[in-house]
């Protein structure tokens, strides 16, 4: 494909604002980047701000992290900086790693692969196309979408646009650079990401694009699972999960994301909820979120069943959250966390007041069952009244009974014939 094409909507010609024309300064970039730009620069390299950094400043967002584009091949700039390291099977890439354990992103301009480009067997080289080396207007178009193509040049501070991204900013519009069709298709993927983003910026998607992710959904199966395991737990760690879940389900890509998996009303307001608190600043768990995505199956299955041994319970939790487990490569630790924030929910269900409840509020396990209930709670998925008899039912239980003195391990008395230590 030659995404070069320019269209009606792509100029011809890059559009350059000087540094006069814009807000981004200096100040904003990160102390080692803007080494790594100045060094670059000084050796006769092209050295660019690019991607998501651009964007943010330029939305006045901070930026998670700063990468770089440059024309200097990954070994040269493994030349120039004795601190780095290059990276990537899928995409070579130099690492620059400076004290403190910040890390910056160092990637040599790319160009979209051509039908030419492919090589006779490849097989051998699987990746050849994420590696070919280009100009910086041909790195632009490789890009997913036009806001995240934008240019910062160390050289004159000025802000290079090849794609159209900063009147797409301006519309608060995310655009797909290229036709939608073909890139979700070379990279599916995309699709889960543009969501993101318009979850994350509260632009509106572009409605070719929005065509292009409802007819391409079912590609997304073929993505490699621990990339989509890692893009769903940045929609958490962006607190933007019950939306893009929401999203994707109503465009037909979330069953292709976790095979066969729909998300009911319940679980969209749980995702919600959980969004909230992360937003409040509190850590998000991958255990938490399969608890999440199968809280409502789970005790949908549990409500006709009626009341079962906890040894029963935890195997059908287990029995749910294996195949999603075993698709995404999650460790049985965390499958096992999950499994028991379920069955501590059903626990919680059956009231406080019965035999072992005094076991299960000392168990480990109790205290997290009871936040996550709480969740539930808030998404009108759980028995509020329920939680305050617990709350109220821990103030009551007696911590387990304070010994006066700790207690001495006995010695066992020695035999007459051992001889004495003491
Ligand atoms: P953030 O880091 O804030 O999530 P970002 O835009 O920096 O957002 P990254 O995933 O860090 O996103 O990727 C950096 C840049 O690399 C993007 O801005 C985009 O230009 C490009 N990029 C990332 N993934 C793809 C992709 N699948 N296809 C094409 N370009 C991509
Ligand atoms: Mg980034």
């Amino acid at each position: 494909m030659d995404t070069e094409q320019p269209t009606a909507e792509i100029p011809t010609e890059p559009v350059i604002l000087p540094r006069a024309e814009h807000t981004i300064s200096r100040k904003q970039i990160d102390e080692n980047s803007l080494k790594v730009l100045y060094r670059l620069r000084r050796h006769g390299y092209k050295a660019y701000l690019v991607g998501g950094g651009v964007r943010d400043l330029l939305l006045g967002r901070t930026p998670k992290d700063f990468d770089v584009g440059t024309d200097a091949t990954p070994n040269q700039v493994k030349k120039l900086f004795r601190n780095c390291f290059l990276v990537g099977r899928r995409f070579r890439l130099a690492h620059i790693r400076f004290a403190g354990g910040s890390l910056i992103e160092v990637a040599t301009f790319r160009r979209q692969a051509t039908e030419e480009d492919r090589p006779e067997d490849p097989s051998l080289n699987p990746f050849y196309a994420e590696n070919l080396f280009g100009t910086p207007r041909q790195d632009a178009f490789r890009r997913d979408f036009t806001i995240n193509a934008l240019f910062y040049d160390i050289e004159d501070f000025s802000i290079i646009d090849h794609v159209g991204g900063l009147r797409d900013l301006r519309d608060q519009r995310l655009r797909v650079i290229g036709d939608p069709l073909v890139r979700f298709a070379e990279d599916p993927v995309r699709m889960l990401r543009a969501l993101e983003f318009v979850a994350r910026l509260g632009f509106s998607l572009d409605e070719t694009a929005r065509e292009a992710i409802y007819l391409r959904s079912a590609l997304i199966a073929e993505a490699a699972p621990a990339r989509l395991r890692e893009e769903l737990m940045e929609l958490f760690r962006h607190k933007v999960a019950g939306h893009v879940f929401a999203n994707a389900q109503g465009l037909g890509l979330l069953e292709y994301i976790i095979p066969g998996y729909q998300a009911g009303p319940g679980t969209l307001a749980l995702l919600d909820a959980i969004d909230r608190r992360t937003a409040a600043g509190q850590p998000v768990t991958e255990s938490l979120v399969l608890a999440a995505l199968y809280y409502e199956i789970f005790s949908a299955g549990l409500v006709a069943a009626g009341d079962l041994p906890i040894g029963e319970v935890l195997g059908r939790a287990a029995k749910l959250l294996i195949p999603h487990c075993l698709h995404f490569h999650i460790a049985s630790g965390i499958r096992h966390q999950a499994a028991e924030l379920l069955v501590g929910c059903y626990r919680l269900q059956r009231g406080p007041g019965r035999r072992g409840q005094q076991r299960f509020v000392r168990h480990p396990s109790f205290a997290a069952a009871l936040a996550f209930y709480q969740l539930c709670c808030e998404a009108g998925q759980g028995d509020v009244e329920l939680l305050s008899a617990w709350r109220q039912s821990l103030t009551e239980t007696p911590k387990e009974a304070p010994r006066k003195r700790p207690r001495r391990r006995r010695r066992r008395r020695k035999p007459a014939s051992s001889p004495s230590q003491s």
